[in-house]
């Protein structure tokens, strides 16, 4: 059966662009008879805003895409990322990072070869190279700090890894690119890519439908479900809407957030028909 899922971050008011990527993966799973599931990623507890979270259901009731079972909130769930995170480190391939953003920044500013990845400067690995002792006595004196995953021994306990992209056919996964990416922050037990992966993998998602911004974190998901031995979605990232000046649409752009239109007197099939997605809208019934 096909499972799809919406999985917006409550950071702000839904736009356009989400509009539409609802209205994929809606789609996706309405013609196949399927699942379709709405998940809160909410564990950026700094950013993330209980009214953008209320807005989100009222949206997506407003467009007419109704979700299957009950919403899932990830903060409801941090035990479960803890359990993972703790499998991960039995797995010798995690290491306590201790470094401040600042940290960081200044150690690629003076670094001569500082690598340029999909999110922005690769982690300098700074805190790879702490020995166990010292790691464990910072952990134990209660020191901030986030796992961060040893990428490149990752990937080399599989073989090739890769996924089934819609259109595209196998796609061959390089994480490596990524450097040593942080698999739970300091203030939560997960970070985006723990938990989309394990949720995806608890609701038994069988295709993930997003935007083509985060075509290249596909890579690192497929290392986490080779290392948790989660079943391997396929994937469908689609382009994004760009505004009249071709930028990617945001959430601080909030004329286009569905409430703004809303609040003009714009219907469902109107905020649609201009997301340039008007053929799709009889759907909804
Ligand atoms: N929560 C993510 C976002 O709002 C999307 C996650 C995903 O679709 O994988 O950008």
């Amino acid at each position: 059966m096909t499972v799809t899922r919406f999985a917006p971050s409550p950071t702000g008011y839904l736009h356009l662009g989400h509009a539409c990527a609802a209205l994929t993966a809606w789609t996706r799973a309405r013609d196949a008879g399927g699942r379709f599931l709405l998940r809160i990623e909410n564990i950026d507890a700094t950013r993330c805003r209980p009214e953008y979270e209320a807005s989100i259901l009222d949206d997506m009731t407003w467009l007419g895409l109704d979700w299957d079972g009950p919403v899932r909130r990830q903060q409801d769930h941090l035990p479960d990322y803890q359990v993972v995170l703790d499998k991960l480190r039995g797995q010798g391939l995690l290491y306590p990072c201790f470094c401040t953003r600042a940290d960081i920044a200044r150690e690629v500013a003076v670094s001569t070869q500082a690598p340029h990845g999909p999110d922005g400067p690769v982690y300098p690995g700074t805190c790879a190279g702490l020995s166990l002792a010292e790691a464990e006595d910072r952990v134990a004196a209660g020191q901030a700090h986030a796992w961060r995953l040893r990428t490149g021994a990752a990937h080399a306990r599989f073989g090739k890894l890769d996924y089934q992209e819609e259109g595209l056919g196998r796609v061959i996964c390089r994480p490596e690119a990524f450097g040593d990416v942080v698999l739970a922050r300091k203030d939560c037990p997960g970070s985006y890519h723990l938990c989309v992966c394990h949720d995806d993998a608890v609701q038994g998602v069988t295709l993930v439908t997003r935007g083509e911004e985060l075509r290249l974190a596909t890579d690192i998901h497929r290392l986490i479900q080779a290392l948790m031995d989660w079943p391997v979605p396929d994937y469908a990232h689609h382009a994004l809407l760009t505004d009249a000046q071709g930028a990617k649409l945001s959430k601080r752009d909030g004329a286009l957030s569905l409430r703004a239109l809303r609040a003009e007197g714009i219907g469902p099939a109107e905020a649609f028909r201009r997301a340039g997605i008007e053929a799709a809208f009889s759907r909804p019934a």
